[in-house]
């Protein structure tokens, strides 16, 4: 079936047991996000055998898909839970990331009526503006969410780098420690979760330079599944860039001039094609072209790599336009390419987008 993700859980267990040991090092446990992968239970089963704690997800029907494809680790929702889903939540999750009252409230609420207990994390608002309590107001919020029965208060966490780009440092870092011994002094407590953040802080946790004061835990995704840090998108030493392989297949390998005639208006996407037009009487200068099957309905075409040998020349609904260098392809052969974060993510959420798990290479096709 093309077009097809090939999933190579061998890497990602292998990416996972690495991260797992740098960090586990610095005396920090990992929870694995499996939320690009839309809560894929195969995917989840490779990061637990690579060592990770516990998976984290970010959409409760994902975390319920994880609970009926067997996964029995610890789920942590590291979105803030629906008001309108709390039963949900306390039902197929441990533990959630939360920062607003009413909604730990109705978990409070949720889990008493279901006889269970619900660990709740507070986020606190470093620097990035996404989600979070004011550090102003973290003591008051603190001190209501204890007085809350069926929930347990497990710790803090913060997020950066995702809505403004705040890069994760010894000084956003210093202060959540700092938040952290301010709680447990003044409620005489003991946190056992400090959720320093997600991929993007891994720069600041594996440099021996930086204290890790007591953050205790991490959210991966991207960097176990992609092999790259968020910050840059450069390459972790030591991981598996290539874990996920976009194949898609050859309908057409033709050559053809390498410039286009007659007049030009948008293209499909609303692109104007810019350079020289072939006129009349001009020497045809011609090019090996290949069609793949591949179009922006199944992936963010931006985010993917050809493989070697190809450049993408341009792409519209379904198909997908590569200048297919000197040796020509062959009709029907499969093409693999490379995807980014924002590629993996459509092209997991893409009904057109088949999926095949392997935990070595691919058969000779
Ligand atoms: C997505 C997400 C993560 C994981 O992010 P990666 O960059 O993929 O490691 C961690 N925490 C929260 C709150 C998230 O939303």
């Amino acid at each position: 079936m093309s077009p097809r993700l090939e999933i190579r859980l061998d890497r990602i267990v292998e990416n996972a047991g690495t991260l797992v040991g740098r960090l586990g090092a610095r005396g920090i446990a990992v929870c694995g996000v499996t939320k690009a992968t839309q809560g894929s239970p195969a995917v989840a089963g490779a990061l637990l055998a690579g060592g990770v704690g516990s998976i984290g997800e970010s959409r409760i029907e994902n975390v319920e898909g994880l609970r009926r494809g067997g996964v029995t680790a610890e789920v942590m929702l590291v979105r803030g839970p629906m008001l309108s889903q709390v039963d949900r939540v306390v039902a197929s999750a441990d533990v959630s990331l939360n920062s607003e009252l009413a909604i730990i409230e109705a978990l409070s609420s949720a889990a008493a009526a279901q006889g269970r207990t619900h660990g709740v994390v507070v986020m606190v608002e470093l620097g990035d503006l996404r989600e979070g309590v004011m550090p102003s107001e973290l003591p008051g919020f603190v001190e209501r969410v204890m007085a809350l029965r069926g929930v347990t208060l497990r710790g803090l966490g913060t997020n950066l780098a995702c809505q403004s780009g705040v890069v994760p440092d010894a000084t956003n870092m210093a202060e959540l420690t700092e938040l952290v011994v301010g709680v447990e002094a003044r409620f005489g407590l003991a946190l056992d979760l400090v959720s320093g953040g997600n991929s993007a802080n891994l720069g600041w946790a594996l440099d021996g330079a930086n204290d890790v004061g007591r953050i205790n835990h991490l959210r991966l995704g991207e960097a176990i599944l992609l092999g790259c840090d968020p910050l840059d998108r450069a390459p972790i030493e030591g991981l598996h860039t290539d874990a996920f392989h976009l194949m898609a297949e050859v309908i057409e390998s033709k050559r053809k001039p390498v410039r286009p005639r007659g007049s030009l208006g948008q293209t499909a996407f609303g692109t104007v094609t810019t350079g020289q037009l072939l006129e009349t009487g001009d020497a045809v200068e011609m090019m090996n072209r290949v069609i793949v099957g591949l179009g922006r309905q199944d992936v963010e075409l931006a985010g993917i790599t050809a493989p070697p040998g190809f450049g993408v020349l341009g792409s519209s609904s379904d198909h997908l336009v590569l200048d297919g260098g000197v040796e020509p392809a062959a009709v029907g052969a499969e093409l693999g390419f490379g995807v980014d974060y924002a590629a993996l993510l459509r092209a997991m959420s893409s009904p057109s987008v088949t999926r095949s798990f392997l935990w070595g290479p691919a058969r000779e096709r």
